[in-house]
């Protein structure tokens, strides 16, 4: 289903290392969207032959504190790519099209539960979503953990957001040729997710995974055979866009 359009203007463009982009803006009119939920960047062409596409990203912050400083995306600039090219015109002042809210990737836990958060690269981005708002702050939890992939340090975008929610938050690091204390650690998500204490409630705990779609294949594999159940796996695949419209959930 088509989504409104908003006219949005650049307040903040941050561009980190290893190609990562934080992009702030401000829509003419501000719209609610639930934590997780993502929107659609129009990004047109940029020669006569290049026809507009759109890609689906996360908003990394919740509505309630886009609408105070802005809505956010944080962005992994692919080489070659549509929206990745497009970002490098981009400036500040700039206006951009986004549609808006879409997705059914929220945040609904409660009950005395445990959540975990499993997050790679730029699938962070729904999870802070999620780790900073108001449903997550009101929530009866029992306890919050986040495991967050990247190859190395530098890909790191967000350190201190989710332990500042009270998330005990471990960060994998694939890739890093350092040495490293926790709370970084060598290897892949599943590899802390292996390595969890032996009493670690599998069964009273929601999952919430984001990223790309191999590392969610095998985190949720090893989760059924933990005997999670399968309502409490939820998760969103960060697919390159083979439509027009770069948008799954439509
Ligand atoms: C629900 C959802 C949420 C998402 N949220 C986020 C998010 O929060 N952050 C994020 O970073 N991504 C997110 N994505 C992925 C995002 O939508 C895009 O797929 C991604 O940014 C790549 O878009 P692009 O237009 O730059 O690349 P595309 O143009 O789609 O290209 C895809 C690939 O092909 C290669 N390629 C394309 N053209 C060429 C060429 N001429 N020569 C060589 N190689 C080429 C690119 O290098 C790239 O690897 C999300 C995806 C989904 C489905």
């Amino acid at each position: 289903m088509a989504r409104r359009i908003y006219r949005c203007q650049i307040q903040e463009i941050k561009r980190l290392e290893e190609g990562l982009v934080i992009l702030r803006f401000r829509p003419q009119v501000a719209f609610n969207f639930e934590p997780g939920q993502f929107t659609s960047l129009e990004v047109p062409g940029l020669t006569s032959d290049q026809e507009t596409v759109w890609r689906a990203y996360s908003f990394a912050l919740p509505y309630e504190l886009s609408r105070e400083h802005g809505y956010e995306l944080c962005i992994k600039q692919l080489k070659g790519g549509r929206a990745g090219t497009y970002l490098d015109t981009l400036k500040v002042g700039d206006w951009i099209r986004i549609r808006a809210a879409y997705g059914d990737f929220t945040f609904h836990s409660g009950n005395d539960r445990g959540v975990c958060f499993i997050g790679t690269g730029t699938g962070v981005a729904p999870l802070r979503s999620m780790a900073l708002s108001r449903q997550f702050q009101k929530a009866d939890l029992s306890f919050g953990l986040s495991i967050l992939g990247y190859r190395v340090l530098a890909e790191v975008p967000y350190i201190g957001d989710f332990e500042r929610m009270g998330i005990t938050t471990i960060y994998s690091l694939s890739r890093e040729k350092l040495a490293l204390e926790y709370p970084f650690a060598h290897g892949r998500v599943t590899d802390v997710l292996k390595q969890m204490r032996g009493d670690f409630p599998w069964s009273n705990t929601d999952f919430y995974i984001c990223g790309n779609p191999e590392m969610i294949r095998e985190v949720v594999q090893f989760l059924l055979q933990k005997g999670v159940p399968a309502a409490q796996i939820m998760s969103e695949a960060f697919e390159s866009s083979s439509s027009a419209t770069g948008v799954k959930a439509a």
